[in-house]
């Protein structure tokens, strides 16, 4: 019976970077029916959240594309065959090109498809195509953790293991939401027997902040002067680790810096008292406690971003919580594969964990891929927020977009409306032919989802694990590694790819490419040991102790404290903290914060709104939270309806009254389509990543 499971396969779930293992249950076609979360495995201890539980029903909705459709003359979305939309794809952009040049198209992919497809995505896009300019939607998810760590260590190399979530004696966690954004990560922490001091550093009192055991409701993007005035209490008292410390650079310009940022001297950026600030000081700098830092996307999503994330490592650097148990700066990243976008996607960085502009790194990736180096550029690409301005400028006139949906989750989205006129060729490649996205481009190719393809991510604590294709992909649709190798064929450079057959190869490729560099992986063998050794955290050279490793089962970074800079040591680096790009004043009063709004709903709802069970568990209709005394001030309860308006756009939202906001502040969670039409676009100067915490709205009763 087809209820009957014969056999089980295990994936890693495709939506958040926790990186659970699935177990998934097989009929005797070897066709999943049902799965449930595996026990041994080291991250998730036999849990899952809602998204992971339900994770095969959106591979059965109705609006899957299940045939590549073409614009007609009409202007409408029409099925076709393989052949003629791997013919127009390649007319369309070569013409482009020959027209325009080079820098006329452009790629936006994503985080959520295993680390080989967007590999090969990257290197046809780049040594195939000959294209420079593409991207990934982590730029909206963790280019500020990417970029702060690359700064201050070297590499991008987050030191973090889950285990220390249980081996803290003190956990902070920075614009983190865990019960919601990571709840197997809470979880975690719940499993904690050191009686832990949980400190939620948020502006609004979320449900993490409401479990934690202190919560500094700062003001929005307080955070950078709250981080500054406790490194100042801390040199100020001498509470620094001198062993530690030896291992740092910049120690005397940074305690300089640090004279001005007393806690008197930042309680009104805070809004902290100096009692709060300095008992917070103490308690992140008591030597015999293990403390540790994570952050998410209220650090990351910010105009500052970069210098917060390094605020958090120097406070790491500067009281010895970094390289041992329960300790560490560590960013937690959004995206199942985001940590797997930053070592292999051939975006920002040369495939492989190299450089774009280092000629031996491009030396050594030509050789090992077998292309001449010529094809590799020099250069890098530009940035999300520049390609899309460079579409609206109508510079790039050609864009590809992968497995994401910028219509809907960038940053002022109402902007894209003009850009999308100003395109000549929109491609969108993607499991649902119903996306905002999809709906705008001339040509959509349907692509297979997790579930129906094989593949590896990379978790936030390096871990590598692999996923498996459990199910056919419906109609025509083809996995995104299928669909490139398809693409080289017809633009003429399939030859440069002929060792790329299947997704375990392109593995075995991209592990050697890893010689020699801190994520070096060449001691994994094949998945099979990937599975055998319950995922597999980055670095794991050649030679590497497999027995060891299997018990260890978490490793953390730095333990000797060497860096990845050329004179081994971290950098403490600093900057003053900016304004708010658009604060509250007289015409758009309060301040919008936007985030997730609950652990059953995954980004735009692409894929998890399409499960009637998660669906149940979160309001159909978009809301607005906001506290009690405005809600008087604009006479209106819960279920009321106002006008929410930036300087963007407008939209409705029923009203929803709670004092997990403070005054002046208003959250919406986002994964509704309107809210980005509010949201500013302020970038970080460092990482290019979006601002979407803050920005200013009004707010008018209906
Ligand atoms: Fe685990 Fe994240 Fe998947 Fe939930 S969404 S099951 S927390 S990996």
């Amino acid at each position: 019976s087809r209820l009957m499971p014969s056999s089980a396969a295990t994936s890693i779930c495709g939506y958040c970077a926790t990186g659970c293992q699935l177990k998934i249950h097989l009929d005797e076609n070897g066709e999943a029916i049902n799965l449930s979360p595996q026990a041994g495995y080291p991250v998730n201890l036999g849990m899952a959240c809602p998204k992971g539980w339900q994770a095969l029903d959106p591979l059965d909705s109705p609006d899957r594309a299940t045939a590549p459709l073409l614009r007609d003359a009409a202007g409408n979305l029409v099925e076709t065959d393989w052949a003629t939309a791997l013919d127009t794809f390649t007319t369309r952009l070569k013409g482009i090109r020959e027209k325009h040049g080079r820098d006329s198209v452009a790629f936006l992919s994503t985080g959520q498809i295993p680390f080989e497809e967007m590999s090969l995505l990257g290197c046809l896009f780049k040594f195939g195509m000959g294209f420079l300019h593409c991207d990934a939607n982590t730029r909206q998810c963790m280019a500020t953790a990417v970029t702060a760590y690359k700064q201050s260590f070297g590499f991008d190399a987050p030191p973090a293991t889950y285990a220390d979530f249980e081996e803290s004696d003190v956990i902070v966690l920075v614009g983190a939401n865990l019960c919601i954004a990571h709840p197997i990560l809470w979880q975690r922490v719940m499993r904690n027997q050191r009686n832990p001091d949980i400190i939620v550093i948020d502006p609004r009192a979320t449900e993490t902040a409401q479990a934690a055991t202190r919560h500094i409701a700062l003001k929005p993007k307080g955070d950078l002067a709250l981080l500054y005035a406790l490194a100042h209490c801390i040199i100020r008292d001498g509470r620094v680790d001198e062993k530690s410390l030896a291992n740092t650079e910049g120690f005397a310009e940074f305690a300089g810096f640090l004279k001005d940022y007393s806690p008197a001297a930042m309680a009104g950026r805070t809004g902290q008292t100096v009692e709060t600030i300095e008992a917070l000081a103490r308690t992140v700098s008591d030597p015999d406690k293990r403390v540790s830092w994570w952050w998410t996307m209220g650090v990351n999503q910010s105009h500052e971003g970069v210098r917060t994330a390094q605020a958090i490592i120097n406070l790491c650097l500067i009281t010895g919580n970094i390289g041992k148990p329960g300790t560490g700066p560590n960013s937690i990243t959004g995206q199942c594969n985001a940590m797997g976008s930053r070592l292999f996607s051939n975006t920002t960085s040369l495939v492989g964990g190299h450089d774009f502009s280092n000629a031996a790194h491009r030396e050594k990736v030509a050789q090992g891929l077998g292309i001449p180096v010529e094809n590799i550029p020099s250069e890098y690409s530009m940035a999300y927020d520049e390609i899309l301005a460079a579409a609206e400028s109508g510079k790039i006139k050609g864009l590809w977009i992968v497995a994401t949906n910028p219509f809907h989750s960038w940053i002022n989205s109402g902007r894209l409306a003009a850009l999308r006129e100003k395109l000549e060729f929109l491609v969108v490649q993607d499991m649902y032919r119903t996306t905002e996205s999809a709906q705008v481009a001339d040509l959509v190719l349907p692509a297979a989802g997790w579930g129906e393809k094989d593949g590896c991510f990379i978790n936030s604590e390096r871990r590598i694990g692999t996923l498996k294709a459990v199910r056919r992909a419906p109609g025509l649709a083809l996995s995104d590694f299928r669909i490139f190798r398809l693409i080289a064929h017809s633009w003429g450079c399939g030859d440069l790819f002929s060792e790329w057959t299947h997704p375990e190869a392109a593995f075995k490729l991209l592990r050697d490419l890893t010689k020699d560099r801190p994520c070096d992986i060449t001691g994994i063998e094949d998945y099979a040991m990937i599975d055998r050794l319950g995922g597999v955290q980055w670095p794991f050279p050649k030679g590497s102790e497999v027995s060891q490793v299997a018990n260890l089962q978490s490793r953390r970074l730095f333990e000797d404290g060497v860096f990845h800079t050329p004179d081994k040591k971290a950098r403490l680096l600093f900057s003053p903290p900016a304004d708010l790009p658009e604060p509250p004043d007289f015409e758009f009063p309060y301040t919008l914060l936007t985030g997730r709004g609950t652990s059953s709903q995954w980004h735009t709802q692409t894929r998890t709104g399409k499960s009637d069970i998660l669906r149940k568990l979160y309001p159909e209709h978009i809301y607005l939270e906001i506290h009690p005394a405005d809600a008087r001030k604009l006479g209106v309860k819960d279920g009321d309806v106002v006008n929410i308006r930036s300087r963007r756009g407008d939209i409705e939202a029923a009203v929803y009254v709670a004092p997990t906001v403070q005054r002046g502040q208003v959250f919406m969670p986002m994964h509704y389509r309107q809210v980005n039409q509010l949201t500013h676009s302020a970038f970080d100067p460092h990482s290019r990543q979006p601002n979407y915490k803050a920005c200013a709205v009004a707010i008018t009763r209906k």
